[in-house]
């Protein structure tokens, strides 16, 4: 049961963060890891191929250009055979108050979060339809789907999109033995996280029953379910992981 050895995956945005985290269980399965980031990916490569017997390989690839997942697509498809599981990762989400939010700040928001999880897809549908056993993976948010927070309402609006895409998908892809699911995290340790500020990060882990912020490899855990074949059934589904973040009714209602 649950063998990933014989899986080929592609992680976007997996140098750092949660896609480093989920790239982290599958190469420990033994899967052969693919990361896709804009900027350089050789040291997450090199700590990546001490975890596991699989292979890994980095690609420099930007989600927003239809062309490049296309090239990042085949970099991987030339190197391991195929992909059987594409986890649609990469992410950003800076602040911008709705007062103050600029045209060219919603666009970047929405170009990463949302088309570039479709672009990234896309590109790999060939190959996902080819393994028969194809498996999508996307990283949504509690932000927007289910919670809300000031400064994020584009942000919340490109998570809330990316489930919308996940139910049309997983109907048209069902028939091809693809599923497509999304992980929603609650706030998960990283280095984009790290960056709000100490304030955020107190207040968010008094927020969470569980009264710790989550790591990169507690999402990477559900991922690496997802991706297995016993998971087939499962499909257009949404999945919190947060520690019970989006349960108290009121602060009040978290326990100490
Ligand atoms: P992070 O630490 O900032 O890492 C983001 C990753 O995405 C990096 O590898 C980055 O590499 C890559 N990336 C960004 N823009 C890209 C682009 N245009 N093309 C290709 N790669 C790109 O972020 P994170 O906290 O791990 O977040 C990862 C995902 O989880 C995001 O979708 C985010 O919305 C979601 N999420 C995070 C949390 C949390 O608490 N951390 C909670 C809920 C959801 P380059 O910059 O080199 O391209």
């Amino acid at each position: 049961m649950f063998d990933l050895r014989s899986a080929s995956v592609l992680v976007t945005g997996g140098t750092k963060g949660i896609g480093r985290g989920i790239a982290g269980v599958f190469a420990r399965a033994g899967a052969d890891v693919a990361i896709a980031a804009r900027s350089d990916v050789g040291d997450a490569v090199a700590d990546l191929d001490a975890l596991g017997s699989g292979r890994v390989i980095g690609v420099r690839a930007d989600v927003r250009d239809p062309a490049s997942c296309a090239a990042m697509a085949k970099d991987v498809v030339d190197s391991f055979g195929g992909i059987d599981v594409v986890c649609a990762n990469a992410g950003i989400f800076p602040e911008a108050p709705l007062d103050a939010m600029t045209p060219e700040q919603l666009a970047e928001v929405l170009d990463v979060n949302v088309k570039g999880n479709i672009f990234t897809v896309q590109a790999c549908l060939p190959a996902l339809t080819a393994s028969g056993r194809g498996r999508v993976i996307l990283t949504s948010s509690i932000t927007g789907p289910i919670t809300g927070f000031p400064g994020w309402s584009h942000y919340g609006a490109s998570k809330a999109a990316q489930l919308g895409f996940m139910r049309t998908a997983a109907i048209e892809l069902a028939p091809r033995g693809i599923t497509v699911n999304a992980i929603m995290p609650g706030n998960i340790f990283t280095e984009g996280l790290a960056d709000l500020g100490e304030d955020y990060l107190a207040g968010m882990t008094r927020a969470i029953p569980a009264g710790t912020l989550g790591k990169p490899e507690d999402i990477g855990h559900l991922a690496a379910f997802l991706a297995t074949v016993e998971a087939g059934y499962i499909t257009g589904q949404a999945i919190a992981v947060d520690g019970g973040q989006v349960l108290p009714e009121s602060p009040d209602a978290v326990m100490r």
